[in-house]
């Protein structure tokens, strides 16, 4: 798919990406769906994840990701739902404490589309245990794949979409570096 320039059309020709419209985004769609390909997680890697390295990433981070989510070398997840925390996004338990120059990330996510095979996941993480109200102690950090203290779980076995990887995520002690914090300190809920 990325050989062929369908991931992420929309991304700016200086990442590599055709600067396509959105339109062009809307008929890929469309026509993996024609075909009852099931897989969602391609619109899932394009036009929800990527969009959030190139809307609320630095410099660095951009030049960092996202040329790689143009070729498919990247494939990416977004990690917001745990076994107790669905629809009240606000009530997440997973915890990254600051420490130094980087957090520490615990907890655990389901249903994560892309779960199995991603190379890099944007986790939705509580930084400040007193904020009130909640919401307002959320922040997003990107976590990839070879992080020690992270593993993946079942692949989940689904009503459909049978092609598409559904999975479970754990996070144990996960050293992220602040480099990898996406947008700020906080602001994860409203992004
Ligand atoms: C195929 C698939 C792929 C997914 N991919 C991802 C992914 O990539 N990343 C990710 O983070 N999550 C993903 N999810 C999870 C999805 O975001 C959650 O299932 C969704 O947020 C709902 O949460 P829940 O399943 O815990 O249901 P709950 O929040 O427990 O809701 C259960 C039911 O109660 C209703 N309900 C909940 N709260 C209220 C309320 N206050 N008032 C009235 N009714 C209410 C809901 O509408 C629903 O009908 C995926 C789920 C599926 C099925």
């Amino acid at each position: 798919m990325g050989e062929n320039g369908f991931l992420c059309p929309w991304v700016d020709e200086a990442y590599g990406g055709l600067n396509a419209d959105f339109g062009y985004s809307v008929v890929f769609n469309e026509e993996i769906e024609r075909v009852g390909s099931g897989m969602v997680g391609f619109g899932l890697h394009n036009d929800i994840v990527v969009p959030y390295f190139e809307t609320y990433g630095s410099d660095k981070q951009k030049n960092r990701w996202i040329p790689k989510c143009v070729t498919g070398e990247y494939v990416t997840a977004i990690a917001m739902t745990e076994p107790d925390a669905g629809s009240d996004l606000a009530g997440i338990k997973t915890t990254a404490m600051k420490q130094g120059d980087h957090y520490v990330l615990n907890g655990q996510k389901t249903f994560i589309t892309n779960g199995i095979h991603a190379d890099l996941i944007i986790v939705v993480a509580k930084t400040d245990l007193k904020a009130e109200p909640a919401h307002k102690g959320i922040s997003l950090f990107v976590v990839e794949k070879d992080m020690p203290g992270f593993s993946r779980g079942r692949k989940l076995d689904k009503v459909g979409l049978h092609s598409q990887d559904t999975a479970e995520l754990f996070f144990e002690d996960v050293k992220v570096p602040k480099e990898n914090l996406l947008g700020d300190d906080g602001s994860g809920f409203i992004i």
